[in-house]
């Protein structure tokens, strides 16, 4: 067993590590005052700058196929960028990247979708959730009828990320009622100029989400994506990669968030002493450092288990419930040490402490990480101690 990474992966995460210090995290004060005022950290005009410089570094569709000019990386690498991106708390993602379900495009669609979403000219949203669907996403409402050429849907979504900015939505309708979610429900890629609306909702983190109205709105049959009946199935299949890349984020943000502990450990002083000189305090560290070091292990197993073209759902959902809740732990220990300090905006931990909330409620809750992997268990779909072998 291998645990090292390739000279390869060591100097993409060093290239990224330095980009990421220079131009984003030298960004945060100033990320941080724009929040404050109700402005997002970074506008998607200096996104895509950014992302436009790290081109010129060769970041540039990480997980895109070379024949659109991707790096088509392996996901171990990809949960090793993801990582690094993670290091700060500015929402940034490198360019020159969709949705994975958008390449189940046909021609015509992949020219005028996928390709224009990997350029940055066009922005996509992915809308499965209802406000009566969510954990339980095979309960969707939002129904597709077909009316000659074309689809009528009508239905809410709800907790859409990036609702609010889209072109356009991958929606998935219930097509066939008979059948439900399973088989019965498909996926439509429908412009925001077909007649959806989008209503920011407000949340404890920065950037919210936007629940998405369609009120009888006529989509072309040839917006269809994928087979008829395959939209749950794509559906699933895009939360997928999110159970082991936000782990991969949370790790990031941990191994930052832990390191700011030890500085101010080393050199906050009370009754005399530096804090760090405490067990209680040395307690927390060690805690600290243990739990991010098993998360890492299971999101890098996660990836390595995509990587091997393997059924790599039991895997992503330990990375996913283990790495959010570890990065959770992570940031409360980091704010206790930190005292009264952590608890100001003038340290980003209570932005942390904001946002990582959200990674154990999105892309599924812990609550379905454990029934995801309690039931492949109980079933005998995987072995205990047998998913190495
Ligand atoms: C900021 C944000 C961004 C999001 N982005 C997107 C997006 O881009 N696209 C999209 O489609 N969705 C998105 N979501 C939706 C997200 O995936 C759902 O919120 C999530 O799946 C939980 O669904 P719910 O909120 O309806 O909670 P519910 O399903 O109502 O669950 C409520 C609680 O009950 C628990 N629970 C439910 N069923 C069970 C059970 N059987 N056993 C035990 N406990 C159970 C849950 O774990 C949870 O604790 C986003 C959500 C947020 C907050």
């Amino acid at each position: 067993m291998d645990f090292s990474f390739s000279d390869e992966q060591k100097a993409i995460r060093q290239t990224a590590r330095d980009f990421i210090a220079k131009e984003l995290i030298s960004r945060e004060p100033e990320a941080l005052r724009r929040e404050r005022k109700g402005l997002p950290g970074l506008e998607i005009s200096e996104v895509r700058e950014l992302q436009q410089l790290a081109k010129k570094f060769g970041f540039w569709g990480v997980s895109t196929p070379e024949q659109y000019g991707g790096m088509d990386l392996p996901a171990v690498s990809q949960a090793l960028l993801a990582t690094e991106t993670g290091r700060t708390f500015i929402p940034f993602r490198f360019g020159g990247e969709a949705d994975n379900i958008l390449y189940f495009a046909n021609d015509e669609q992949r020219d005028e979708y996928l390709i224009p979403t990997i350029e940055g000219e066009k922005l996509s949203c992915f809308a499965i959730t209802e406000p009566g669907a969510g954990s339980d996403a095979a309960n969707i409402k939002t129904s597709a009828k077909r009316d000659g050429d074309d689809w009528i849907i009508n239905g809410e979504k709800t907790f859409i990320t990036g609702g609010n900015d889209a072109d356009f939505a991958i929606v998935i309708a219930v097509t066939d009622p008979e059948k439900g979610a399973h088989g019965g429900a498909t996926a439509f890629l429908v412009d925001r100029d077909m007649g959806w609306t989008s209503h920011f909702i407000q949340t404890m983190g920065e950037g919210g989400p936007a629940s998405l109205v369609f009120d009888d709105v006529r989509v072309p049959a040839r917006n269809m994506l994928g087979e008829p009946g395959q939209g749950f199935e794509l559906g699933m299949k895009w939360i997928g990669k999110g159970r082991y890349i936000i782990p991969a984020r949370a790790l990031g943000a941990a191994e930052r968030l832990l390191q700011m502990g030890i500085e101010y450990a080393t050199t906050r002083e009370t009754f005399g002493k530096k804090i760090g000189s405490n067990q209680a305090i040395q307690w927390m560290i060690a805690d600290a450092e243990v739990e991010l070091e098993a998360a890492r292990w299971l999101v890098m197993h996660a990836a390595w288990t995509v990587d091997q073209g393997r059924d790599a759902r039991h895997a992503s959902s330990m990375a996913k419930l283990y790495g959010a809740t570890m990065a959770n732990d992570v940031v409360d220990k980091v704010m206790q040490i930190h005292g009264g300090m952590g608890y100001t905006r003038e340290l980003p931990i209570e932005r942390w402490y904001r946002e990582a909330r959200l990674w154990r409620i999105f892309e599924g809750t812990d609550e379905m990480q454990r029934l995801i992997i309690s039931r492949d268990l109980l079933r005998g779909y995987t072995k205990v101690g047998g998913h190495l072998s």
